[in-house]
């Protein structure tokens, strides 16, 4: 337990006119507070009915006391929320009277932050309560409230209970090594690894998708010079915001934009190209198009229907980090219907629209709108990260089998173990922490 001295309070609900306002209180001296505030500390999680008045008995409002004795709350402090009339004099003068009674102002995020040092809830929760509040789609809500329960951490959890029980055979076998036992094939040490790593993929998925709903999907826009690029971005857009004219290579910088689809952002970036040139400004255009590509979660090749030009995209594709959806434009030009094609190619028109619709459709498909949500996990990219992390670290610790290197071995699945621990906050750097709550809302 982590008890914290000092006393905090914020206003809950948003700052303005509501019927109903909520003040929260969290620390020590919540039952001194109650006592001067309301008379008497009430009966632990009744609603009471109460008088709020100020330290010289003046009365401030009248509403709904709750009582909720540490460790059994949210902060796992002593907690008392007051339930007043949501009007900005009243929450007011009740906030600075509970400020005269010692009590401080919680800075954004400080309530779930002691619920995290408390260990009431996971870093994983925490975080998942400040996705739930901010999510922008329904399914976006489904995937937070799902992490707030503890699903994501639970199959955390899992694993780490697994590296934990791996470690411990290597360590202890290692002191014995004995040349007449193959006790890495005695403890099925590869056949677990390798269990480990589909299942990490298997969340990597999971959490990939909740990660989409949240942050929107990173799309990266590449062909040659006057395929269309800048039309397509303006057609999805809906409104002029890359120049289109029809002279080759006027992209020359990396364009962003972002476009809302059913409540999910793309962010888009409309680039260079990728063609050789010798032309310093475009090559530098090109440079930040091949940094796009490496943070993109779709890379749409767009090539116009009238000229395949098959050696131009077969250079493309050949850089690409990611097979990317390949677009073939100016259909209209060309008289090929509009869709996606049996071999995935999808043809439109960015100047008459057609086959938009397909393409809006194909990415939601991907952003996992029409996928079964009950699955998925909210998740950031601190989370991807370090699933990533832990599967390249079981990765290395295959190949340190093989070779019996099983010191090495040992500190891979260490690693492996250090890095799934940092999604639950169990190993997190405290300037970590801090920045994390630092974006929460004040009163959470
Ligand atoms: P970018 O260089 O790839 O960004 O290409 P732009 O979007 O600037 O388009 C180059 C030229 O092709 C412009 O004149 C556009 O009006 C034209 N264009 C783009 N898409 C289409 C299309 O689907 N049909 C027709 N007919 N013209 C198009
Ligand atoms: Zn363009």
């Amino acid at each position: 337990m982590n008890i914290s001295l000092e006393t905090i309070t914020a206003l809950a609900t948003p700052t303005g006119r509501g019927g109903i306002g909520v003040i929260r209180i969290s620390g020590p001296l919540v039952p001194q507070i109650a006592h001067t505030l309301l008379g008497h500390l009430p009966p632990p999680r009744y609603a009471t009915f109460k008088r709020f008045v100020d330290s010289s008995g003046e009365l401030i409002d009248q509403g709904i006391a709750l009582y909720f004795p540490a460790p059994h709350s949210f902060t796992g402090e002593e907690v008392l929320e007051l339930q007043g009339h949501g009007g900005l004099i009243v929450m007011d003068h009740l906030l600075k009277t509970i400020i005269q009674l010692g009590a401080r102002l919680a800075r954004p995020g400080e309530f779930s932050e002691r619920a995290f040092l408390n260990g009431k809830i996971d870093l994983a929760q925490a975080e998942a309560i400040a996705d739930l509040i901010e999510s922008s789609s329904v399914q976006a809500a489904r995937c937070a409230l799902r992490s707030l329960e503890g699903e994501f951490s639970n199959e955390i959890h899992q694993l780490v209970d697994k590296l934990i029980e791996l470690r411990s055979y290597i360590e202890a076998s290692i002191d014995f090594i004995d040349e007449e036992i193959d006790w890495l094939a005695d403890g099925q040490i590869i056949e677990n690894i390798i269990e480990l790593i589909k299942k990490i993929a298997n969340l990597l998925a999971k959490a990939h998708q909740g990660y989409l709903l949240k942050e929107g999907m990173r799309i990266v826009l590449v062909g040659e010079p006057n395929v269309g690029k800048s039309s397509l971005l303006n057609c999805l857009a809906g409104r002029e915001t890359a120049i289109v004219t029809p002279i080759p290579g006027t992209t020359r910088d990396v364009v962003r934009d972002q476009i809302q689809l059913e409540g999910m952002p793309l962010h888009i970036t409309d680039t260079a190209g990728l063609r050789e040139t010798l032309d310093p400004v475009e090559q530098e255009g090109i440079r930040r198009t091949q940094l796009a590509l490496q943070e993109a979660d779709l890379v749409i090749l767009l090539l116009d229907d009238r000229s395949p030009d098959d050696h131009a995209q077969a250079h493309l594709l050949a850089q690409m980090p990611m097979p990317p959806l390949v677009i073939r434009n100016k259909i209209d030009l060309s008289r090929h219907p509009a869709g996606l094609s049996e071999g995935g190619v999808l043809y439109l028109s960015a100047k008459t629209g057609a086959g938009i619709e397909a393409l809006k459709n194909y990415l939601q498909e991907k952003m996992g709108l029409h996928s079964n949500p009950e699955s998925n996990f909210m998740a950031r990219r601190r989370h991807l990260e370090a699933l990533q992390r832990a599967q390249s670290a079981l990765t290395m610790s295959l190949t340190h089998a093989q070779f019996s290197n099983y010191e090495l071995l040992a500190e891979e699945l260490r690693q492996a173990q250090q890095a799934l621990g940092e999604i639950t906050g169990e190993f997190s750097a405290d300037d970590l922490l801090g920045q994390i709550f630092a974006t929460f809302c004040i009163g959470k």
